[in-house]
């Protein structure tokens, strides 16, 4: 696994947290402890209610497309190879039941066959010994 030469996460804090869980093959976010609405990315406080109680709750994996863009033109070198992640590629952002949204891509869908409100679920796909990353598959 340590040909992955694509752009990875920094595991800091709660990001590492976050990862970790992906690591594990698990999707995990925050949820606030005192209204009850789930965030992501990770951070310390709520955007709703202001409060610093929270707690990882465990996702249900499932989730809708809610947007996508088309990459036809590399512009990382990382992106310039010839493999499943090279272009035309077509990072998607889910739209999670629990209400946020997570920024992925499909292992099985190529570009064109892309649909708002697609259903999908998580699949976990371990890039290096340290990071997995949450991608997606068509229900
Ligand atoms: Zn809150």
């Amino acid at each position: 696994m340590s040909e992955y030469s694509k752009p990875l996460p920094g595991l800091e804090g709660l990001t590492k947290d976050f990862y970790g869980f992906c690591k594990q093959e698990s999707l995990h976010f925050q949820q606030c402890s005192q209204c009850g609405v789930f965030r992501h990315v990770p951070r310390e406080t709520c955007a709703e209610c202001n409060s610093f109680e929270w707690e990882w709750t465990k996702s249900s994996g499932r989730g809708t497309i809610f947007s996508w863009v088309v990459i036809n033109r590399a512009l990382h070198p990382a992106f310039y190879d010839p493999s499943p992640d090279a272009v035309p590629m077509a990072p998607i952002v889910v739209e999670m039941e629990e209400g946020v949204r997570l920024v992925s891509n499909m292992v099985d869908c190529p570009p064109d066959q892309l649909e708002m409100g697609m259903p999908v679920s998580v699949v976990f796909e371990a890039v290096t010994d340290e990071v997995t990353l949450p991608r997606f598959r068509r229900v």
